[in-house]
């Protein structure tokens, strides 16, 4: 495996692996990896010949300090991790050749990226659509693979893919779940014990809301109570937002007639934790009736 940690040494490595004609993934990543990203360097094995795994805790991405400097940053784990993945090469550059300058150019995704996470996060977004648009620049592969866990990101990163006609496929992962349900994620090792025993909470108040669609539920006030009711039991968690929105533009619905997203952000102490549940209803599923299909299947 190549480890890479400049932009010209990256190019350079992937100038004859395109001459060849290879299908180039990219798995865009900021490191602490676990099997979420397993999940997507393994779908990136099946879709093209040569993997690569950028490693980057982005800055302009996080509106808070405090949770830029303690994300976790295990290098030589993540170089392991990667190793045994049989990726070809990580890319994991420093903060310095990313941005050697203050950027002056933006990515901003309106609408699919304002609310929700983009409310409660100022900015987030706006630094996630410009450091993949970098990452696609300066890999530029023929596919990339994001999770569904984070589905408002693979949202925006999709309109922006769409609306800047980006040659490149998007391919979205189910969520990877440990066994009680909590979705993997690389802040989930900053829960102590108690908040991470409490932490499945968000996952089975989306669950519960998803019964209610099942149950014939249409009216989003009404299965948001659901889920609102199942976190309230929950002593140390505290509701960030919790809607249910059109899958593909991250609106909230007016009624459930179709398919649509459950999501959530919550907090457990000082850790933000998000969690999403794709439900389809039943065709012609009215108040009281019907049945619905709910996955983590991707919001297309
Ligand atoms: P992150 O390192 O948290 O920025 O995540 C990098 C990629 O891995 C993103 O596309 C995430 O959606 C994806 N990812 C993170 N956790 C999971 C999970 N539990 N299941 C599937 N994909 C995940």
């Amino acid at each position: 495996m190549q480890v890479v940690r400049s932009i010209h040494e990256m190019r350079e490595a992937l100038s004859p692996v395109r001459r060849q004609g290879e299908v180039i993934g990219l798995v865009p990543t900021m490191g602490a990896l676990h099997r979420g990203h397993g999940a997507l360097i393994g779908r990136a094995h099946e879709g093209s010949d040569h993997v690569v795994v950028s490693i980057f805790v982005n800055p302009i991405q996080f509106n808070r300090d405090d949770d830029y400097n303690r994300y976790p940053r295990p290098l030589d784990a993540d170089l392991e991790f990667c190793r045994q993945a049989g990726v070809h090469a990580m890319f994991a550059p420093t903060n310095e050749e990313m941005y050697p300058h203050p950027l002056k150019a933006f990515v901003d995704v309106k609408e699919v990226g304002d609310r929700l996470c983009g409310e409660f996060r100022p900015g987030h977004f706006r630094g996630v659509a410009t450091v993949v648009l970098k990452l696609f620049q300066i890999v530029q592969p023929d596919r990339a693979y994001f999770g569904e866990k984070d589905a408002q990101q693979l949202a925006v990163i999709r309109t922006m893919v769409d609306d800047l006609n980006v040659p490149v496929a998007i391919v979205p992962v189910p969520t990877v779940r440990e066994d009680d349900g909590l979705a993997l994620s690389s802040r989930n090792q900053l829960l102590d014990p108690e908040q991470r025993r409490g932490a499945t909470v968000l996952y089975r108040a989306l669950r519960q809301a998803a019964a209610g669609i099942s149950g014939g539920m249409t009216e989003p006030g009404r299965i948001r109570s659901r889920a609102l009711s199942a976190l309230e039991k929950e002593p140390q968690c505290r509701v960030e937002y919790l809607e249910v929105v059109d899958p593909g533009s991250m609106q909230p619905v007016d009624r459930v007639a179709g398919p649509v997203l459950l999501i959530g952000a919550i907090w457990m102490g000082s850790v933000r934790l998000i969690d999403n549940l794709l439900c389809e209803p039943h065709q012609g599923a009215e108040e009281h009736a019907g049945e619905s299909a709910c996955a983590t299947a991707s919001p297309t």
